[in-house]
């Protein structure tokens, strides 16, 4: 019994280390995981889309750099300033509405300028303030200069918000000069940015330009988007103060994808857990019970050793007396057969239960039903066991009804559900013996009724006691006596048969009542 619990127990344990221990390993590290791989897309992804939005400001740099360069090439190239050529090259380019060249010593005195704003006046003087005003910013912008790095700044002033201010500076006979392009800013978007956009955006992204303050949309390469909330990734323009470059992505955005993954991986690693914990309990419940099978299994061939032991025991002990020829009485002879007699009949009992229960087991027990009243099979029995009865000591009564009609029942299988309770009140009262066999109507019922002064079945166990091999083991009585725990299961099974029920009713230390119940019409 022992090797085969260790047996079990090292099975149960082999599971857990193998399979049960290595998955929730391997689910906790999914779990974990799982944020970390979020993290680097994530990080991934805004790498991308910052990468993109940085391409789209280099792309700007690149073309006003190209226009300053320009500019510093006919500016610088003679002498003498050709204006001319400065003049096309704003004509040429819609965008550009203004150039002013200013000494950037004496900003007052006046330098070039080219404009196609009726409002120049105004524009001058706000240029000659900001110089002014951000000295540091320009003579930074020398400095780069000196090493040979012509840095652009781009500035808005408030008297014409549509416009920006190309900021930079330039170098002629050792003098520094101070060079502002003024730009349509909404026609810079949409006129030099916008072609780059497309080609970047093509099908996958909607990217776009917006005012960062009134949220305003300037330009974007799709119809379909058309509030700035949606947008995913932005970055402010470099040279365009105020605006802001934009992407949205078209389809399922990449957030979107690893939370579905994330998603299905922790749905899949629950439901994984969820089936391993389910396994194991099954595992567990099927273990638990082979094991309580295992221990019944050996009780019972323990306590039917014990019972057959008795009586034989006790045939043998009084055959023997009698051969030889020990007792000169003969009511004392008497006395002995009726003994042999007595346990005979228990030996009878007892092999007749095992060999139904086995049948029972087997599927094999069969039944043969004929018309009969059930006063007649509380008769034969009582007239079996009378004598058991009052040799024991028990006195009974018999309150058969007289109005029951024959129901269709087998005979010889209600005798031995009714021997079976009988013989329980037997082993089961202590002082009180009397019992009482009841016969009746009830509702759609017969009932047979056996009724003991004995010791009672506390009600927690009063659920189980018709459970094959179960014994109470609580009273002192009940623990002493021998049983198998079948005469109840065999009951039971013999009143399913007939499509009836068995009830209990009982209280500890004042007695039993079993009452068989017998549908009429079956
Ligand atoms: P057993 O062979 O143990 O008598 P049964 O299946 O006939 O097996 O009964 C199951 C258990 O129910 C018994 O062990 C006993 O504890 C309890 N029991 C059955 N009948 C009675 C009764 N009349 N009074 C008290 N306890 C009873």
């Amino acid at each position: 019994m022992n090797f085969f619990r260790n047996k079990i127990l090292l099975s149960v344990l082999f599971v857990v280390l193998v399979v049960i221990v290595p998955s929730f390993i391997f689910s906790i590290y999914q779990y974990s995981t799982i944020t970390d791989e979020e993290m680097v897309i994530d990080e991934v992804y805004n790498n991308q889309l910052e990468s993109i939005l940085f391409s789209i400001n280099q792309y700007s740099v690149d073309v006003t750099d190209a226009w300053v360069k320009r500019i510093d090439e006919i500016y610088s190239s003679d002498a003498q300033v050709n204006l001319n050529s400065l003049d096309n090259f704003l004509n040429r380019n819609d965008v550009l509405r203004q150039l002013n060249i200013l000494n950037y010593d004496n900003p007052e005195i006046p330098g070039i300028e080219i404009s196609k704003r009726n409002d120049k006046e105004v524009i001058n003087l706000a240029i000659i303030e900001y110089l002014e005003g951000n000295q540091n910013e320009i003579s930074d912008l020398f400095d780069y200069l000196g090493n040979n790095y012509q840095k652009v700044l781009g500035e808005q002033f408030l008297v014409a918000p549509e416009l920006t201010f190309l900021v930079f500076v330039l170098m002629k006979d050792n003098k520094q000069n101070v060079g502002i392009l003024t730009i349509n800013t909404k026609q810079f978007v949409s006129e030099i940015l916008s072609p780059k956009i497309q080609q970047i955006g093509e099908e996958r992204m909607n990217i776009l330009v917006f005012e960062n303050n009134k949220s305003e949309i300037v330009y974007s390469n799709s119809t379909s988007i058309n509030d700035v909330e949606s947008v995913q990734k932005s970055k402010e323009l470099w040279l365009i103060p105020g605006y802001s470059v934009g992407i949205h992505l078209t389809g399922k955005t990449l957030n979107d994808l690893v939370k579905k993954r994330v998603r299905t991986v922790i749905f899949l690693v629950i439901l994984f857990n969820l089936l391993i914990i389910f396994g194991t309990w099954f595992l567990y419940y099927n273990v638990k019970k082979e094991m309580e099978l295992a221990k019944i299994k050996s009780e019972f061939v323990s306590n039917v050793s014990h019972e057959l032991r008795t009586p034989l025991a006790m045939i043998s002990m009084y055959s023997e007396t009698l051969m030889m020829d020990r007792v000169k009485d003969d009511k004392k002879k008497k006395e002995y057969y009726e003994v042999i007699q007595l346990e005979t009949n228990r030996l009878n009992g007892i092999v007749s239960n095992i060999l139904n229960f086995s049948r029972i087991e087997n599927n094999k027990r069969s039944y043969s039903f004929i018309a009969c009243l059930l006063n007649e099979v509380v008769n034969e029995v009582i007239h079996v066991y009378k004598h058991e009865l009052q040799s024991k000591g028990f006195t009974y009564d018999l309150i058969l009804s007289d109005d029951l009609s024959k129901i269709i029942i087998d005979k010889d299988a209600v005798k031995d559900a009714v021997i079976n309770l009988i013989s329980n009140s037997v082993k089961y009262s202590e002082e009180n013996k009397h019992i009482s066999i009841l016969t009746n109507t009830e509702g759609k019922y017969q009932f047979i009724e056996i009724r003991d002064n004995g010791i009672g079945i506390n009600e927690k166990e009063q659920k189980h006691i018709f459970e094959k091999f179960y014994r109470v083991r609580e009273a002192d009585l009940a623990y002493k006596a021998q049983g198998s725990g079948l005469g109840l299961s065999i009951v039971k099974h013999i009143m399913d048969a007939h499509k009836g029920r068995i009830t209990v009713n009982s209280k500890p230390n004042i007695g039993s009542s079993f009452k068989l119940l017998f549908p009429l019409q079956t």
